[in-house]
């Protein structure tokens, strides 16, 4: 089951892919609170102690080092016990002297809440009790929005430089997760597609190749391409396979055939060679021999001749004739045999010219082969005739007689090499090799042309129907 082998490793590479896409997301988004973490850890300590309003309490107000806590830029007020404010450092964040304890508890409340500020209330509980209120400009807010005070002017190169690395990660994560994902879409809709196109595949019962990697997709194509040259080879295989068929059939057919004319040759010349015959004995053995030679070499022969039209290497040379020229002549020639056989006639060849490409030594054995057959497998007073007729792209040519014609089940088969109808009609031995219309045909599709046989609506006589193309 490749298909189902098929399948699972593309499912398999497709989760694969997608948990590498979110762990490289991932990835790329914690790395900077990552290395926050390890920053704060770092060089954080310091910062938040010194942040805090309590490591600036003193046991005296007046102790507190106001001129510290300006040079960070930063504000500090008092507010004693009975809520009187006292402005130590920057701007005064209340505005007023003295603060009602609705206004200092809702301050006390809303002090964690002020965007882009810090505020940090210390209480001093000694002999001098107070709050030290603190109000720090934060250097980076995290927020939808980032918010940079520009009163916080001690931290204005990191603030920068923060914000240029965040940007650039930011920009950098955004196109890596749009570019990845496109790709990774791209190759998870190729992987889909076929996927779906392997079970169509196997709903047809087909098979395909599968090479378990990740490049399926591709590899699918290879595939195909493998298994058409797959199917080509096979045609190929089958093709010859049949042709091999085709080949011992023929080499049986043959020694079948050659088998009685040789034995006949071999015993009449033990005959003569054993006993001392009469002269008359001597001579009908001496014909015998001979005809049964002619025979065998009649036989070898024409396969000699039906095999060469079939072998690749054959290539016959063409030239443009004028067919109705060239079958008038051929006829012409047969005329008298046919008047000295008793045999009538009948062509209607057009008068105009009709330019065919042939072979004319091939299409005259064509001639032959059909209008002997005609006289051999006929008696006297039977019309053998032809008519050519042109067509848009073709030229017929039919030929014909009235004779004995063909069986209707021997006629699907008289193409066939070796195939004969002896007997009946016929007489007992027709003495052809049953290759003269093998040949015929081989030469007709050498021109390529066709050739069929036709039975007439009285199946009466023989007629053959060939197509050549116009060139
Ligand atoms: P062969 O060389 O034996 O003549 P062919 O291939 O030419 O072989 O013909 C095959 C068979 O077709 C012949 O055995 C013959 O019986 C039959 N046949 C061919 N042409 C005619 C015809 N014009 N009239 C009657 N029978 C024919």
């Amino acid at each position: 089951m490749k298909q189902n082998g098929k399948i699972q490793t593309t499912r398999k590479y497709l989760r694969q892919k997608f948990v590498r896409v979110i762990l490289a997301a991932l990835g790329f988004a914690f790395l900077p609170f990552f290395l926050m973490v390890v920053l704060q850890n770092l060089f954080g300590e310091k910062v938040s102690q010194e942040r805090k309003a309590a490591s600036w309490l003193q046991e005296s107000r007046e102790d507190i080092d106001v001129s510290g806590i300006l040079k960070k830029g930063w504000s500090a007020t008092i507010v004693d016990e009975d809520l009187r404010v006292t402005h130590l450092a920057g701007d005064n964040m209340f505005g007023k002297d003295r603060l009602s304890v609705e206004e200092w508890t809702a301050f006390l409340c809303e002090a964690g809440e002020t965007l882009g500020w810090d505020i940090d209330v210390a209480y001093h509980d000694g002999v001098d009790q107070y709050f030290l209120v603190l109000r720090k400009p934060q250097a980076v807010t995290f927020n939808i929005s980032v918010f940079f005070n520009q009163e916080a002017n001690h931290y204005r190169a990191t603030v920068i430089t923060f914000l240029a690395i965040f940007s650039t990660y930011f920009i950098a994560l955004i196109l890596f997760v749009a570019l990845y994902s496109k790709s990774a879409a791209r190759r998870m809709t190729d992987s889909v597609e076929d996927v779906s196109r392997g079970a169509k595949r196997l709903e047809n019962g087909q098979y395909d190749i599968n090479f378990g990697n990740g490049e399926t997709a591709e590899l699918n194509e290879l595939g195909k391409a493998m298994l058409h040259l797959a199917g080509e080879l096979k045609a190929k295989e089958e093709i010859q396979s049949e042709e091999e068929e085709k080949r011992m059939l023929l080499v049986s057919e043959l020694s079948h055939d050659l088998k009685t004319p040789l034995a006949s040759v071999q015993g009449y010349s033990e005959m003569l060679l054993g006993k001392t015959t009469d002269e008359e004995k001597r001579q009908d053995y001496l014909r015998m021999i001979h005809d049964n030679s002619v025979r065998a070499n009649a036989i070898l022969q024409a396969l000699f001749t039906y095999s060469k039209l079939g072998s690749a290497g054959y290539k016959p040379v063409f030239e443009t004739v004028d067919l109705c020229e060239f079958s008038r002549r051929i006829l012409a020639e047969y005329v008298p045999r046919f008047e000295d056989a008793g045999f009538r006639y009948h062509f209607v060849i057009p008068e105009e010219e009709i330019l065919v490409k042939m072979n004319c030594d091939l299409l005259r054995r064509v001639y032959d082969n059909l209008i002997e057959n005609s006289m051999k497998y006929n008696q006297a007073g039977v019309t053998i005739g032809m008519t050519i007729t042109q067509e848009k792209d073709a030229v017929r040519i039919v030929v014909f007689d009235d004779g004995v014609g063909i069986p209707k089940d021997d006629a699907e088969k008289i193409f066939t090499p070796f195939y004969r109808i002896d007997g009946g009609v016929r007489g007992k031995e027709s003495g052809g090799s049953g290759l003269g219309l093998a040949i015929v045909k081989r030469i007709v599709e050498l021109h390529g042309g066709e050739i069929a046989y036709v039975s007439s609506p009285q199946n009466s006589g023989c007629q053959y129907e060939i197509c050549l193309p116009k060139p």
